[in-house]
């Protein structure tokens, strides 16, 4: 039957940090080779979790700087959010906290949060952020963390986003029990 769940999620964060990246690889299941970055852009995917389907409504944002007005489209109806950084870029990491801000302004506190450090890939190269403050900033939001690389050569960590994410987001309507 079509029994899809249906969940809206808001992939935010500063310019150039991956969401473009993250989302296209977990909707096409290729990491794009040139993409626009600026744009909105809007993604159905079917997904499959804990032995239900759902249909997940993906809202790639154009990014968020410190003086962006957030458009109604990452606050209307938003059941969750990847606030994505990128490890190797400081500012991307301090601008979720005014993300953050206007996150709890528009919809409140409760909302479930996903906080992605990405381009792990670059951990050994360019790390600017270290895995402790992502998780400490998890902490004092009562948000989950995780790292990723949109760039490595499986789905894995793009799958466990969506897969965190939603996970949070059955936690909170009460579907599935935290333990
Ligand atoms: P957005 O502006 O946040 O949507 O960022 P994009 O997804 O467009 O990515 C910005 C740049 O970072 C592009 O050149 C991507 O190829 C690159 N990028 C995205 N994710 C990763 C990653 O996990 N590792 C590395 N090394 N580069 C990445
Ligand atoms: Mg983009």
């Amino acid at each position: 039957g079509q029994n899809f769940l249906q969940r809206r999620i808001a992939v935010m964060g500063y310019p150039c940090v991956g969401k473009s990246s993250i989302t296209m690889r977990f909707v096409f299941g290729t990491f794009p080779d040139a993409y626009d970055t600026t744009i909105e852009d809007f993604h159905e995917k079917s997904h499959k979790f804990n032995g239900k389907n759902y249909k997940l409504k993906i809202t790639d944002t154009a990014g968020q700087q410190e003086y962006s007005l957030f458009p109604r489209s990452v606050t209307l109806d938003i059941d969750g959010y990847v606030m994505v950084y990128a490890i190797n870029d400081r500012k991307s990491f301090e601008i979720l906290s005014t993300i953050y801000d206007k996150i709890v302004e528009n919809v409140g506190e409760n909302i479930p949060i996903l906080i992605v450090g990405n381009k792990q890939d670059l951990q050994h190269s360019s790390r600017t952020v270290s895995q402790a403050e992502g998780q400490k900033l998890a902490q004092k939001w009562n948000a989950v963390f995780m790292e990723s690389s949109a760039k490595d050569n499986d789905n894995k960590d793009v799958i466990k986003i969506f897969d965190t994410i939603l996970r949070s987001i059955e936690i909170s309507k009460g579907n599935i029990s935290a333990e």
